[in-house]
């Protein structure tokens, strides 16, 4: 079978440990206690020749593994320096890489004593300038707040030895390539420089030759993303039955964890409101969400206190939660590519989770797109037990983003075949939820259990 995370242009092709890296044991511990066992494809190309000061620019995307690919190089090459000065600035584009990074950094650097500070925007300048003014060696921040902080004077970098860009693409997107260069305009010039893109634009080609010299190509071919690991399931809910199969889903256990996507805030707001009447905790992210919400609701989905968390794709940007168990596609997305996103929120590097996707009939081209995209046929499902021609339940009606609201179960045109009967069918909805896929062991819930 072939590796689809094989890195373009390396030779290793072979699974190697981390204990085959030029890494300190008081590093390999951190590694061990964050459950890696081994490196993901871009810490490999990346990590032996970071450690030695080379520059590089890695091509990887979120879940690649690729901040663990900067963290630990810039934790072993700081591990003997007096405490107290800024020697690594990492430049992010949103507030939850920031925290998430830092989050990482504490973790991986737990035995190494060195120190790490975020510094983004929407809170308090104080903690941060605490950090900023020798409280912490490595500086993961957001570029307008550090900004913010330069301008105050008491920001000192004369100290600093390595500057990543993570996400680069998405900086430009931002329109915070111009803050990142008035920042490198202040930094020293002779340091190690690392650059992370999902993709190279010309605006981040231009940027990676001004900022880094003879930089090492690392590239992790874009399949990593929502490929490895995932099953990908769909099930029939037309619109106005969407809540009432999402609360009967998350019946089963192993739905511990569960992303659900929607498409706008709206309906963000209204779903998490019908979850809670269903007693289902959830919490929700979004744009109109205030900074200190949404750290909230994250902080909460993070800890378990919140079994569901609600989002929109702007607002999951960047959002990593180890151990996701699930994403619903609540909507499915416009975009084949969002999905890629959305689902690459689950299984992340240790490659087990599920997608579902809940799909409606006037969603069938948009899914065929993301079939196509991901290359494989996505098994459908009815939910067994679940009566289709009912009328909706008694709750909010979701708004429609595409002004349907009148699709009723019989209007379902889902994939269906001929696959063995399911066991136990609710009798009202005998000869309608017939399973789909006989060729996938996924495609027929047992038990409602997905
Ligand atoms: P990233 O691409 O940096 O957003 O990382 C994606 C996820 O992979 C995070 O949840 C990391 O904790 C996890 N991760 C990073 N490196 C490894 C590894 N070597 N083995 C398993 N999981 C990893």
């Amino acid at each position: 079978m072939s590796d689809p995370e094989s890195p373009v242009g390396i030779s290793a092709k072979s699974r190697a440990t981390f204990d085959d890296l030029p890494l300190n044991p008081r590093l390999r511990a951190g590694i061990r206690e964050m459950g890696y066992s081994e490196p993901t494809a871009i810490q490999r190309g990346t990590i032996p020749d970071a450690v030695h000061g080379r520059d590089l620019i890695g091509t990887a995307q979120t879940g690649t593994g690729k901040t663990a690919a900067f963290l630990l190089p810039i934790l072993e090459r700081l591990m003997n320096r007096p405490r107290g000065r800024i020697y690594a600035l990492v430049l992010t584009p949103t507030r939850e890489l920031a925290i998430q990074a830092e989050g990482f950094l504490q973790q991986l650097g737990r035995h190494t004593g060195l120190r790490g500070g975020a510094v983004y925007g929407g809170v308090g300048m104080r903690p941060q300038e605490e950090a900023l003014r020798g409280g912490a060696e490595i500086i993961i921040a957001t570029p307008g707040r550090l900004l913010d902080h330069m301008s105050r004077g008491y920001v000192d970098f004369r100290s600093l030895e390595i500057l990543v860009l993570d996400e680069a693409d998405r900086m430009l997107d931002m329109g915070f390539l111009p803050d990142v260069r008035r920042i490198h305009d202040r930094l020293p010039r002779n340091r190690q420089t690392m650059l992370f893109s999902a993709t190279m634009p010309p605006e981040v080609v231009r940027l990676s030759r001004d900022f880094l010299r003879d930089p090492r190509m690392v590239h992790v071919a874009e399949k990593t993303v929502a490929a490895v690991g995932v099953t990908h399931l769909a099930v029939a809910a037309p619109s106005s039955q969407k809540t009432g199969i999402l609360v009967r889903l998350l019946q089963d256990e192993t739905m511990s964890s569960v992303l659900v996507f929607v498409r706008t805030k709206r309906r963000a707001d209204q779903l998490v409101r019908n979850l809670q009447h269903s007693n289902v905790s959830a919490g929700v992210i979004h744009g109109n969400r205030s900074q200190s919400q949404r750290v909230h609701a994250l902080e909460s989905f993070r800890s378990g206190n919140h079994r569901v968390l609600v989002a929109t794709d702007i607002a999951a940007r960047g959002v990593d939660v180890e151990g996701v168990s699930h994403v619903v596609n609540f909507d499915v997305p416009h975009e084949a590519e969002t999905y890629v996103h959305r689902v690459g929120r689950t299984a992340r590097a240790q490659r087990r989770g599920v997608a579902i996707t809940l799909i409606a009939p006037e969603d069938g081209a948009d899914f065929s797109r993301i079939e196509r995209l991901l290359g494989e046929t996505i098994p459908r499902a009815t939910l067994p037990g679940w009566d289709y021609s009912a009328a909706p339940p008694p709750m909010a009606p979701m708004s429609q983003g595409r002004g349907r609201g009148q699709d009723r179960g019989d209007r379902y045109q889902g994939r269906r075949n001929s696959g063995s009967s399911t066991g136990r069918r609710d009798r009202r909805s005998e000869g309608r939820s017939g399973d789909s896929g006989g060729h996938s062991g996924h495609s027929r819930p047992r038990s409602n259990r997905w």
